[in-house]
Parts: C-alpha cells; sequence; structure tokens
C-alpha cells in the first residue's frame, strides 16, 4: 500500500500555471485532460461502444470534463465518489456580430456573462481566448495572450459624481472593450483571429470567444500567504479535484469506490445546457460505466444509492471591511482550511450525515476545517451541488474555499487553502 498523497504549497505553485493556461472553459478542460493523459487516464468517445476494463477514463464535451478510475475488481454496483466544480467564470464575452466602434476608436461588441464584478473589468489589459468553429465542423482552441483590449473608465474630471455616488455602469454602453484605432470594417476581428491561427480567410464560421486579464497570478503579503488570480472561483476547485483523482488512481489500494471528477461548465448561469451540472452528461456518463461492467438497471440503482458527491466551489472569507456583512459567529478565515457550506433552504445541499463525510475525510488528512452559513439578512449564493443532488438523487456535500473578491477579475485566497482542499479531497475520494 502506497503512502498516502500529501499536497503542500507545490500544489499552489501548480495551481498558478494552472490559472494562467486556463482563460476559459474549454481550455481548463484541455489543461485536466493534459494532466490526467500524464497519470494514464485515455478519453473516450461518447459516440463510442464503452468497454469494461479498470483503468483512467474521461469524456470531455465542449467546456464539461467527467473523468473516472475504475480500480481491478470494481464490481457493477460499485459506488461512485465524485468531486462536481465548475469550469467557467463571470467574464465579458464576445457578441456575433462583434465589430464596432466610435469616433475613431476600434471597439469588440461584448456581452456580460454570468454576475462579474463590473468595475473589476476596467483599465486592466485584456486578452482575447476561446473556441474557433471551422468550415469542415472541427473546431480549435484560440489564446491571444497579451494585451489586446481594454474597457477604458471615464476621467473623474468627466463624472465628479463618482467619488460620492459611486461608480454606475450601464451594462450596453459603458463595457464595450477597444482594440486599436481606425475605421471599423465587418469581420475585422475574426479575420485577426484566423491570422493569429494560421488558417486561410473565410475558414471560421462559428466561435465563442471572451476575454481574460493578462496579469499573471502571483502571491501577495508580507510572507506571501496569500495569492491573487484570475478564475479561482473555480478553477481552484477544478485544478485541486484533478490532482486528487490523479492521486488517487495513482495510489490505488484496493479503492472500494469508483473516485470521479466532474467539472461542468454554465454553473454561473444556470447550469441549464448540455454540458451543464442540470444536464444529463454526468448521469449518463456514470450509468454508461456500470453498464460497461456488465451491470444491470438494478446494478445502476445499487451503485447511485452507494454515491456522495462533494460538491467543490468557493465561499466567502469574512471581509475585514465588511464584516457585518457576514453571520457573526461563522467567519471563514484564509488558510483556515476547506469550508462546509450549509444553507437550510437548500441552496447548498450540506446536511448534517454530509457534515460528516466531509469532517472524517478533513479528519483523516489532518486538514482544518471550518463552516461558513450566511447572515440571514444576506441571500445566500447556490452552486451545483443542489442541483446534482435532485437530479441524480445522489447524496452530495457543498464544500469548497473561503475567497475574497468573489466574482472579481482577480480574486484573492490563502496561499495553503489550495493544498489544504487537495488533501481532503484525496482522503474523500479514497474512502
Ligand atoms: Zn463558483
Amino acid at each position: 500500500m502506497s503512502a498516502p498523497t500529501r499536497f503542500d504549497r507545490g500544489h499552489t505553485d501548480d495551481l498558478m500555471s494552472f490559472l494562467a493556461a486556463s482563460p476559459t472553459p474549454y481550455h481548463a478542460v484541455a489543461t485536466a485532460a493534459e494532466r490526467l493523459e500524464k497519470a494514464g487516464f485515455r478519453q473516450v468517445a461518447e459516440t463510442d461502444a464503452w468497454e469494461g476494463t479498470s483503468g483512467g477514463k474521461y469524456v470531455l464535451r465542449g467546456g464539461a470534463i467527467i473523468a473516472w478510475y475504475v480500480p481491478e475488481g470494481a464490481e457493477p454496483h460499485t459506488p461512485f465518489r465524485i468531486i462536481g466544480a465548475h469550469t467557467d467564470s463571470p467574464n465579458l464575452r464576445v457578441k456575433p456580430l462583434p465589430d464596432t466602434g466610435a469616433h475613431g476608436w476600434r471597439q469588440v461588441a461584448v456581452e456580460i456573462y454570468g454576475g462579474p464584478l463590473l468595475n473589476s473589468w476596467l483599465d486592466r489589459d485584456l486578452g482575447l481566448a476561446g473556441r474557433l468553429s471551422l468550415r469542415d465542423g472541427s473546431t480549435r482552441l484560440v489564446n491571444i495572450d497579451r494585451a489586446l483590449l481594454r474597457v477604458p473608465q471615464l476621467a473623474i474630471h468627466l463624472d465628479r459624481s463618482v467619488s460620492n455616488d459611486g461608480l454606475k455602469l450601464d451594462k450596453q454602453r459603458h463595457l464595450q472593450p477597444v482594440w486599436g484605432l481606425g475605421d471599423t470594417r465587418d469581420g475585422d476581428l475574426i479575420t485577426f483571429l484566423e491570422e493569429e491561427s494560421g488558417l486561410p480567410a473565410g475558414e471560421v464560421t462559428g466561435w465563442d470567444l471572451m476575454t481574460h486579464s493578462i496579469e499573471r497570478p502571483s502571491y501577495l503579503g508580507r510572507d506571501k500567504e496569500l495569492l491573487a488570480g484570475p478564475r479561482m472561483d473555480n478553477l481552484l476547485s477544478v485544478h485541486a479535484a484533478t490532482a486528487a483523482l490523479a492521486a488517487a488512481a495513482a495510489a490505488d489500494s484496493g479503492l472500494s469506490y469508483i473516485p470521479v471528477l466532474a467539472a461542468f461548465d454554465h454553473e454561473e448561469n444556470g447550469s441549464q445546457s448540455d454540458t451543464g451540472a442540470d444536464g444529463p452528461l454526468l448521469g449518463s456518463v456514470l450509468e454508461r460505466s456500470v453498464f460497461a461492467r456488465g451491470g444491470s438497471y438494478e446494478d445502476r440503482a445499487r451503485a447511485f444509492a452507494g454515491t456522495i458527491c462533494l460538491s467543490s466551489d468557493t465561499g466567502h472569507a469574512v471581509h475585514p471591511n465588511y464584516a457585518e456583512r457576514h453571520d457573526p459567529t461563522h467567519h471563514p478565515r484564509a488558510n483556515g482550511g476547506p469550508i462546509l457550506k450549509v444553507n437550510v433552504n437548500n441552496r447548498y445541499a450540506t446536511d448534517g450525515s454530509g457534515r460528516a463525510v466531509f469532517a472524517a475525510a478533513c479528519d483523516k488528512a489532518g486538514v482544518p476545517v471550518q463552516s461558513f452559513v450566511s447572515n440571514n439578512s444576506m441571500p445566500c449564493g447556490t452552486t451545483i451541488g443542489p442541483i446534482t443532488a435532485a437530479r441524480h438523487g445522489i447524496k452530495t456535500v457543498d464544500i469548497g474555499v473561503a475567497i475574497l473578491s468573489m466574482h472579481s477579475a482577480r480574486e484573492l485566497c490563502g496561499s495553503d487553502d489550495p493544498f489544504l482542499l487537495a488533501n481532503a479531497l484525496v482522503a474523500f475520494l479514497e474512502g
């Protein structure tokens, strides 16, 4: 039996590379798949017939990835241990007719994805990345990871009220980035992306493109005890879950569960899509895995009944300047360890027995655990946990890492929390 994996600060260093390499959900799943390939996992196509062999496998669909490891000797009714997360983050996304501009400025027409802190996108050097769809039906990733665009804020001299009344942004008029000077011509942006990608003119017939901050993640604080970076909600969890799954597979020492990573797209706008948690993707993959191993519907029902999902997403650390917005006795701290997220109205799926499951994993990993609950006067956020529980009838526990500046273009967390989370996740997967 191999020694249990222990993640340390090297895991947080690696998270910084993962964040930088993953400006979009499509890139995030490609980055996760690359790491799983190195750990011996192999992609299976949804359109192929599946074999019931043991080993690591994964399915990619758009911005979602489902990966699982079938241990030697797994039975058709062997239950799953799932870590759920999401790959998408709020940002500015390119409209179907992107070329716009005024008064000699070239601009890109954008739509707002999810609920970003809009002010955090102002005066920031932005790159452009996403997925190009080509004439032959194939897709390819594109990442212009240099200063290309910027949403310039209005000078204070032209808006004296901003200091007293706060910044007011009109989502249609005030957020269109500039990307140069000159006359606006239809097709300019896509022609530019074709050139950058070495594609012939007219090859790109569809696209899913979004902006990202080009600033690298960095340690912060007197003793570098903090980490600042983009998309930690929720690539921090995707990264930790990928590492935990690879570690559980590598240490396979008679696993009594099938460990699974389920990273979905579209959490930030409600999860209802073919790659979102409110679609059939996860259930279909789990069922096919049972049937490929010769299982019946009875085996599928037994496997699902014994399955537990940890839904990992970011939560709110207590903010030193706004402590009154938090519950007075629940104050998650940075570097205080993962948080259990509780809401009795099922905005989070955690109940008392779920708490016990996660507390046991943290205890086994030697990791401290904290609790998050909303102030009764504040509406509580939600995540994929309740959706997964309701859609698949799977026992689910909402957990995560406490951060500041959630939904900012650059968020902030403790430098230890990513590896404390990963240690708890691998302990959970190993049962
Ligand atoms: Zn999230």
